[in-house]
């Protein structure tokens, strides 16, 4: 506890828990690349909302119960380098572990069991399958399918969270950064140089556990050689 000037830190998914983008691996795997970066573009044109986009790739690669389990186990083997180290140092200082992702379950849950992150503390947005498990629909209404999500999922859990760091790559973090006590945006996956603009932390280093230093003070770096 003596180092402890945060009660929670909340990680992002993909591209930061994870060395890839789930969706970029179901695409690949149902061999619908060519759909999914065709709306990435458009969607980069310019004005299509996050929901609409993400509504357009979910159809296109319709991904089944089983997929999303692939994409689970995808997941455990790609972890970013020090994401277990990292988890376990935070918990080890009392301080709590979330993740908050606008991804899906189960394979977001099997993520958090295999870094030891508890189930209450994984918010994801929902996706619904047939009687036959295969692709139905994800929850439109859920605000982690739209922009401005991750601010209003941190707000409602602010009373469990207390003084929170968030950690992430991408926009959809950035945009919960006047929600939480201390971003930190993480580049050691992809660089995103508007990210790092906009960040007062920016890691660009491929290891989690360079963040360790902003969240614990007077961190001794022969605390790391215990795990
Ligand atoms: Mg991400």
């Amino acid at each position: 506890m003596k180092n402890r000037k945060y009660d929670s830190v909340v990680f992002d998914v993909d591209s930061t828990l994870v060395t890839f983008e789930g969706l970029d691996f179901l695409a690949k795997l149902k061999g619908k690349e060519k759909e999914l970066s065709k709306i990435t573009k458009s969607a980069m044109n310019g004005d299509m909302s996050m929901r609409e986009s993400m509504e357009r790739k979910m159809r296109a690669i319709s991904p089944d119960f089983e997929d999303i389990v692939k994409m689970g186990n995808e997941y455990i083997k790609n972890i970013t380098p020090g994401a277990l180290e990292t988890i376990k140092i935070l918990k080890t200082n009392g301080i709590q572990t979330w993740i908050l992702t606008g991804n899906f379950q189960p394979a977001v849950g099997m993520l958090a069991n295999f870094l030891g992150i508890k189930s209450t503390n994984v918010i994801t947005n929902n996706i619904f399958f047939d009687e036959n498990k295969k692709y139905l629909s994800f929850d439109r209404e859920n605000p982690l399918s739209n922009n401005g999500g991750k601010a209003i999922k941190i707000n409602e859990f602010k009373n469990k969270m207390g003084k929170t760091v968030l950690i992430g790559d991408g926009s959809t973090d950035l945009e919960a950064k006047e929600s939480v006590n201390l971003f930190i945006g993480f580049g050691g996956v992809i660089f995103r140089p508007k990210i790092k603009a906009a960040s007062k932390i920016y890691i660009t280093e491929p290891n989690l556990m360079t963040i360790i230093p902003y969240i614990l003070d007077n961190y001794q770096s022969e605390d790391i050689s215990l795990y």
